[in-house]
């Protein structure tokens, strides 16, 4: 490679990432879904498919939501190897992004085969991902909350009758309105006395700071996924900035993104950067790959060019996703040292740094 001669767009496309917050079915490409419809002889038009698909909202005229897209897609998937092509996909995808590792979430509960089907195909999907490229990927089934806590247990039991070293924890997603985390306790007790680690989608849709509160001191989750509506209580927020909890954030697709979709609003108010400037310990991630139209690669152009960080804050959010994945001590520490060496050589490449207005610069480090 020539000296100085790394675009900013590749660049972001190359550096090393770790993707925390990853729904598998959020990362079903089109043509997938359809192709899915025609095996199965379920009737869906290539307009209607689109449907879910943010990338095709000026086409459509709508968007459904993800929840919707991934409970459409779990009825579609009827036999393991449909989650084989879709991990398998999902990692060429991600690849391409230079995404070197992803933790990601499915819905046991949401699937119309068994857990230990599902989650077979998902690991074939892993040790050949792995054999080609290097890209090492891992699991964590995850509560649907709009269904009952009894079924999320289920969902635990599952995962103890069948153990595999690939399933690192449980996370929880879909509409937390009337279902907050303490719901889900007996599940999140079960899985922690066996050894697995915890994560939770926590204020979401600007729901409550209170939601974080109870995931993280009554279900003491290791994570939390979103969370932003911590910065409505500041000093709270400056304890987890404190303890270093880390949190997974959007910056593609949030929320606030459709509350204020005035560009220069959003991105000025967004919480990612009042949690930031609070020292919180953050790890951008993509949630829904295609049915959101963002990738790894654009989600840290996203904070740079929309939110205002500088390159040495992607370092540090880089750094950050390693130390909060859930992967042995010892390859994380490998990770630290190659991935921050691979950083530090494509920066050097660049062509130009980017330019940010100092009234909006962040230089986000911890
Ligand atoms: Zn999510």
């Amino acid at each position: 490679m020539n000296r100085r001669s790394l675009t900013l767009n590749d660049f972001y496309h190359q550096f090393p990432k770790a993707d925390l917050h990853y729904h598998l079915l959020g990362g079903v490409r089109l043509e997938t879904m359809l192709s899915f419809a025609e095996k199965y002889d379920v009737e869906l038009s290539e307009l209607e498919a689109k449907c879910y698909y943010r990338a095709h909202q000026h086409e459509t005229g709508k968007i459904k939501g993800g929840i919707e897209a991934l409970t459409f897609l779990y009825q579609l998937m009827r036999e393991p190897q449909d989650y084989y092509r879709v991990l398998t996909e999902v990692a060429q995808d991600a690849y391409a992004c230079g995404v070197r590792y992803i933790e990601t979430f499915w819905n046991p509960s949401d699937t119309l085969i068994s857990y230990h089907a599902v989650n077979q195909a998902l690991v074939k999907a892993i040790d050949d991902v792995e054999l080609e490229t290097g890209m090492v990927i891992r699991l964590i089934p995850s509560i649907n909350r709009e269904k009952s806590p009894e079924q999320a247990v289920e969902m635990v039991r599952d995962m103890l009758t069948y153990p595999h070293d690939y399933v690192l924890g449980i996370g929880i997603d879909y509409k937390e309105h009337d279902a907050p985390v303490d719901h889900f306790w007996k599940a999140y007790r079960l899985a922690s006395d066996h050894g697995y680690r915890l994560t939770a989608h926590c204020s979401e849709f600007g729901l409550h700071w209170r939601n974080v509160e109870t995931g993280i001191e009554l279900i003491q989750t290791d994570r939390i996924d979103h969370g932003y509506t911590i910065v409505d209580n500041p000093e709270l927020m400056h304890k987890y900035a404190q303890n270093g909890i880390p949190f997974t954030v959007i910056p593609s697709n949030t929320y606030y993104f459709r509350q204020w979709p005035e560009h220069k609003d959003w991105c000025e108010k967004h919480p990612i950067r009042t949690m930031a400037k609070a020292g919180m310990n953050i790890i951008p991630c993509t949630d829904d790959w295609h049915i959101h139209n963002t990738t790894s690669a654009n989600c840290y152009r996203v904070m740079v060019e929309d939110f205002g960080f500088d390159l040495g804050s992607l370092r540090q959010m880089m750094i950050n996703s390693i130390h909060a994945c859930w992967m042995p001590e010892k390859i994380k520490q490998q990770w630290l040292q190659s991935w921050c060496s691979e950083f530090d050589m494509l920066r050097q490449t660049l062509t130009a740094e980017p330019q940010i207005a100092a009234s909006q610069l962040i230089e986000y480090r911890r």
